[in-house]
């Protein structure tokens, strides 16, 4: 019937105004369930579906709960353990960027030889689309999207235009937004690290047992007795004998290839012969 989805509509949002004031006469009312107070004004608030009353947040006091993958513009991430930034100055981040919106400049030494950490890191925030696409690419983990969303200024230059230090977070920070990216990745690292140790133990191991078996082979060549002057005029002579042995054989072998060569000459000198007689028979 005409005007049933209307009223419908009416009907929920009525629900909900009269619920609101039920569900405040409650002491803590059913929005504030699991909710975060982070100080005496600001509360964050995650408001499930089936939540009673008033479904609208008061705006700045209270708060979205984001969830983990929100993002927003991105964040450098500083490795507090190994206290230096885990960016390495690849560009790579800059080069993927759709409107190409990261400046980086690559440090380098009192010789002007490049080491890998950037001296400069901006992104124009106002540019950029959120997109993810520099943290998705990243090599090192060091660029992840940030939930901050609070970003208005009165101007765009150059308070839009975020340098390294503004871009910059501790990784406790990132661990605290992203628990279930940053415990994956951390699960990844120490795989990684595991494996290298082995891989390096296997080597060690390797080396040892070369240098060990170089070690067992000089030693028994070493060891090696030297042999008496009669042992070795005793192989001379056994190796004279053989020698003579292999030039009886070979005068033997010249022996009877020459009387094979005899046979062949005679006969064929009697089929010359035959020849001869048969023409002569013929006539001709
Ligand atoms: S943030 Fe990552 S991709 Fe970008 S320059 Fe640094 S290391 Fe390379
Ligand atoms: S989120 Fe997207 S647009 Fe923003 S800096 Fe990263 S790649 Fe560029």
């Amino acid at each position: 019937m005409f005007g049933t989805g209307l009223l419908k509509g009416l009907g929920v949002t009525l629900k909900h105004f009269t619920e609101t004031f039920i569900d405040d006469r409650r002491k803590e009312p059913s929005r504030y369930e699991g909710s975060i107070q982070v100080d005496e004004k600001r509360r964050i608030i995650h408001q499930p579906i089936s939540q009673e009353g008033l479904l609208t947040i008061q705006y700045p006091e209270e708060r979205r709960l984001l969830p983990e993958r929100f993002r927003y513009i991105p964040m450098l991430i500083w490795d507090t353990e190994a206290g230096e930034d885990r960016c390495t100055a690849c560009g790579i981040c800059a080069k993927v960027c759709p409107p190409q919106c990261i400046w980086i400049v690559r440090d380098s030494d009192e010789n002007g030889k490049p080491i890998t950490r950037p001296a400069e890191f901006y992104i124009d925030v106002a540019v950029c689309m959120s997109c993810s696409f520099c943290a998705e690419f990243c090599p090192f983990d060091a660029i992840k999207m940030n939930h901050d969303y609070e970003l208005a200024v009165y101007d765009r230059y150059p308070q839009l235009v975020y340098d390294k230090e503004e871009l910059t977070v501790p990784v406790e920070y990132y661990a605290a937004l992203w628990p279930t990216q940053y415990a994956a990745e951390e699960a990844q690292r120490a795989k990684q690290k595991e494996e290298e140790r082995r891989r390096e133990e296997e080597k060690k191991r390797a080396a040892e047992a070369k240098a060990q078996a170089q070690a067992a082979g000089a030693e028994s060549g070493a060891a090696k007795p030297k042999r008496s002057k009669e042992e070795l005029e005793a192989l001379k002579a056994q190796a004279a004998a053989k020698a003579a042995a292999r030039k009886g054989g070979a005068e033997t072998e010249d022996a009877e290839a020459a009387a094979k060569r005899a046979r062949l000459e005679e006969l064929k000198r009697k089929a010359a012969e035959k020849a001869a007689q048969r023409k002569k028979e013929s006539g001709e």
